[in-house]
């Protein structure tokens, strides 16, 4: 019912009633009339003001219930219809905003870079869980935190209070974790923080550097030799001997550079392979008949090596690429020669595997390795003694040549040595590169 309508309504009714009880008849000027007008319309504005009341309540609960009854009938029922449609179009919006936010944030989630919000004075609203993970932040401890409060490393500090912005900052958060942090101002001041773990790509770049530094530093030296002997040669009269000696070491220093830049060509080329599914059978007895032929070339006469295969491996087919385990093993070899004294015996032991692989053991009984280096052996150019290693002509790429070779084979090299008590270099294959008869 409209406000009029019940004005109308109750006026009427007040006005009637009154002229009905004085009993005088209608006439204009009859006070009953006007009283019963006046209390009719006192009436109305009382009903009116008590929906307007129940009106602003409803609207003033936190939790919004369905509109009541009496208030879509009553004389403010047009408002308060209009506003419940108008709430509930808000409310789907809102709904809708809020879906759309979850939406933006679970992509957010799941990027891989770090993403934190800041305000304006760099307090933290929201952050996903990679960056999270970053700086060790816990998004519902450290909301409305001050980001600088959170992120102590130093060089975070500087870059939040006088760095440029325009370009990123690499921090170490925690030890062996670099990550590049670059801050983006946008709306009133407000700033998106990114973050991305450089620690791979900073290694890999300092391994090229020293790569590059170990490769220069190693052809450096015998190239440094050998321009001493040339300079040697062209300003002394020397006797043929004296001449023949000094083309020996030259000799020497050449082949040295060969094997350095041979052993490179062959690690370059095994690290530029890919993992070949499948590779051809090869026969492990007749590779073994090359690579004593190969030992034969570089071992002292006096070097005593025996081979001893379990008897069910003598006839061993590996699935792989020959000459790449066969250069793998050699290198074993050639080093159990290398670091053994002249007599000391060196085993080449052949077993199966409990689950089916095959190992290939190189023993010896030379000086053995301490502990400290052996995680480290197979880094190129790592050496235990760089002196002795280099007299006995090797480069320092020997066991990356061997990890290598295994890695692409899907098997490992596993390596014991104890101080005095000589050292155990195993090749391990896994199952399905062997096919041992039964
Ligand atoms: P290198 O060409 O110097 O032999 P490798 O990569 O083959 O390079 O070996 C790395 C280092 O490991 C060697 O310099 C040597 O110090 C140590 N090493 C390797 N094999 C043995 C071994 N059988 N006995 C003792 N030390 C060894």
């Amino acid at each position: 019912m409209s406000r009029l309508a019940l004005w109308l309504a109750l006026s009427a009714v007040g006005a009637g009633v009154l002229l009905w009880a004085s009993g005088d008849g209608f006439t204009w000027l009859n006070p009953a009339l006007w009283a019963g007008l006046w209390l009719g319309s006192g009436a109305a504005w009382l009903l009116d003001a008590h929906h307007w009341r129940r009106l602003r309540e409803w609207l003033g609960q936190n939790t919004r219930t369905e509109l009541p009854a009496s208030l879509e009938n009553g004389p403010a029922a047009a408002a308060s219809n209009r506003i419940r449609r108008l709430l509930q179009r808000r409310d789907r919006d809102v709904e809708a905003a809020k879906a759309q936010l979850a939406e933006f944030l679970a992509a957010i989630q799941v990027s891989p870079n770090g993403v934190v919000l800041l305000s304006a004075d760099a307090r933290i609203e929201w952050c996903n869980t990679t960056a999270a993970h970053h700086f060790g932040l816990q998004l519902e401890r450290d909301v409305a935190q001050l980001v600088g409060n959170l992120i102590r490393n130093p060089d975070f500090q500087e870059y939040l209070l006088h760095g440029d912005y325009a370009r990123e900052a690499i921090i170490e958060p925690r030890s062996a974790t670099r990550l590049a942090v670059q801050l983006h101002r946008y709306a009133h001041g407000r700033m998106l923080m990114l973050s991305r773990d450089v620690t791979a790509i900073e290694q890999a770049a300092q391994m090229r550097r020293d790569f590059v530094a170990n490769v220069s530093h190693e052809i450096r030296t015998p190239l440094t030799v050998l321009h001493g002997f040339i300079e040697t040669l062209q300003n002394l009269t020397l006797s043929a001997q004296e001449q023949q000696r000094y083309l020996a070491l030259m000799a020497q220093q050449s082949q040295r550079m060969q094997d350095l830049v041979t052993d490179l060509l062959a690690l370059s080329k095994l690290e530029s392979l890919p993992n070949a599914p499948f590779d051809p059978a090869f026969s492990l007895r007749e590779s073994l008949l090359k690579i004593e032929q190969q030992i034969q070339q570089i071992r002292r006469p006096d070097a005593i090596l025996t081979i001893n295969s379990a008897p069910n491996t003598q006839n061993a087919m590996l699935l792989g690429v020959e000459s790449e385990i066969v250069s793998a093993l050699t290198n074993l070899l050639t080093n159990a020669v290398r670091y053994s004294p002249p007599d000391a015996p060196i085993e080449l032991r052949i077993e199966t595997q409990a689950h089916g692989g095959l190992s290939l053991s190189v023993i010896d009984q030379g000086p053995g390795i301490e502990a400290h280096h052996l995680p480290r052996l197979t880094e190129r150019f790592y050496r235990v003694d760089a002196g002795r290693s280099r007299e006995a002509g090797g480069t320092g790429l020997g066991l990356a040549i061997v990890k290598t070779v295994m890695l692409r084979h899907g098997g490992q090299l596993q390596i014991d040595s104890a101080v005095g008590q000589g050292s155990c270099f195993t090749l391990v294959l896994p199952a399905n590169r062997v096919v041992v008869p039964q």
